[in-house]
């Protein structure tokens, strides 16, 4: 038994260790790549469920490993989280999609993901509005998502950023909602301009009651507060049908399409006269 103990100890080392070097090799990584520019924003479609229309695009980023290639989100942001590169990460995105989308149709707008992490940072509104005021993107088309957690852990400090984005015309979105990072409450402290239902529920309202209850149950929630609901997650037209049928007036998903480089986005609203 004490052999046996020590060889899954020896074995949990191991693998600990193997974790312990894929974190490093990202940290390291990412300390050049991000002024590099290797982090760049994809842009995945917003559309209006009721007409079809391209209403923006949530900003989302992507690693251009120049060996391995595109690497995801979920890799390497909460590696960023944890040393500290996040508040550059995401800056970097950001301004880089501010540049891009400028030009577009002012009808356009781009959803801005910013960490709990992030908001820790007392500067991180005048960041923002620096940025917008550099690139000329004007502030009436940039929306921004906030995940739980650190929104109430200081909510003094949350309130006062939330406010000072607000005034410029900035509008807020609590991201996430549904799963165990955003709940009822957190509705009520903060002033959101809109909820974005989770795609873990979307996804699985079709073939599933109590997801179909609780987009259901959202949707009422929102038309009761008077929140616009975005619903991540929409793959099927069964999906879109049935957000429609509860009255969901803004979608994103793989049925629209996957998020896609600056180039493509390019070509789509080129085809579209949105350029
Ligand atoms: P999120 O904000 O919840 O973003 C939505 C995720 O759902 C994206 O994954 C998107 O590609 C995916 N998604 C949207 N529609 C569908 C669909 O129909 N089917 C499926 N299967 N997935 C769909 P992604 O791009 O991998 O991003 C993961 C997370 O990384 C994001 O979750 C966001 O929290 C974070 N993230 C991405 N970019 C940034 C950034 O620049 N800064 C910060 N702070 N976080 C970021
Ligand atoms: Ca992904
Ligand atoms: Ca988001
Ligand atoms: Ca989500």
């Amino acid at each position: 038994a004490k052999k046996a103990g020590r060889g899954r100890f020896a074995w949990f080392d191991a693998s600990m260790e193997r974790e312990l070097q894929a974190r490093t090799r990202i940290e390291t990584g990412l300390r050049t790549a991000i002024p590099a520019g290797q982090i760049v924003p994809y842009y995945e479609q917003q559309v209006d469920l009721s007409t079809g229309r391209l209403i923006g695009f949530e900003v989302l980023a992507r690693w251009e490993h120049p060996t391995d290639g595109i690497i995801e989100p979920d890799t390497f942001i909460p590696v960023a989280e944890e040393c500290g590169l996040i508040g550059d990460l995401s800056m970097s995105v950001m301004r880089q999609a501010f540049e891009q989308a400028r030009g577009w149709d002012p009808s356009l707008s781009l959803s801005c993901n910013v960490s709990p992490a992030q908001l820790r940072d007392p500067w991180l509104a005048q960041k923002i509005l620096k940025l917008l005021t550099e690139t000329g993107f004007p502030p009436s088309r940039l929306e921004i998502e906030l995940t739980e957690s650190a929104l109430f852990e200081n909510l003094g400090l949350a309130q006062a950023t939330v406010g000072s984005l607000k005034n410029q015309g900035i509008r807020i979105a609590l991201d996430d909602f549904g799963t165990g990072y955003s709940s009822l409450a957190h509705l009520r402290a903060l002033p959101f301009d809109r909820i974005k239902i989770d795609k873990s529920f979307v996804l699985s309202m079709v073939d599933n009651q109590e997801s179909a209850a609780i987009v259901d149950a959202i949707a009422r929630l929102g038309d009761s507060l008077n929140l616009p609901i975005t619903a991540e997650g929409v793959e099927t037209s069964g999906i879109e049908e049935r957000l429609r049928a509860l009255g969901l007036r803004k979608g994103q998903g793989w049925l629209f399409g996957k998020p896609m480089p600056v180039a493509a986005a390019r070509t789509l609203l080129a085809e579209r006269a949105l350029i």
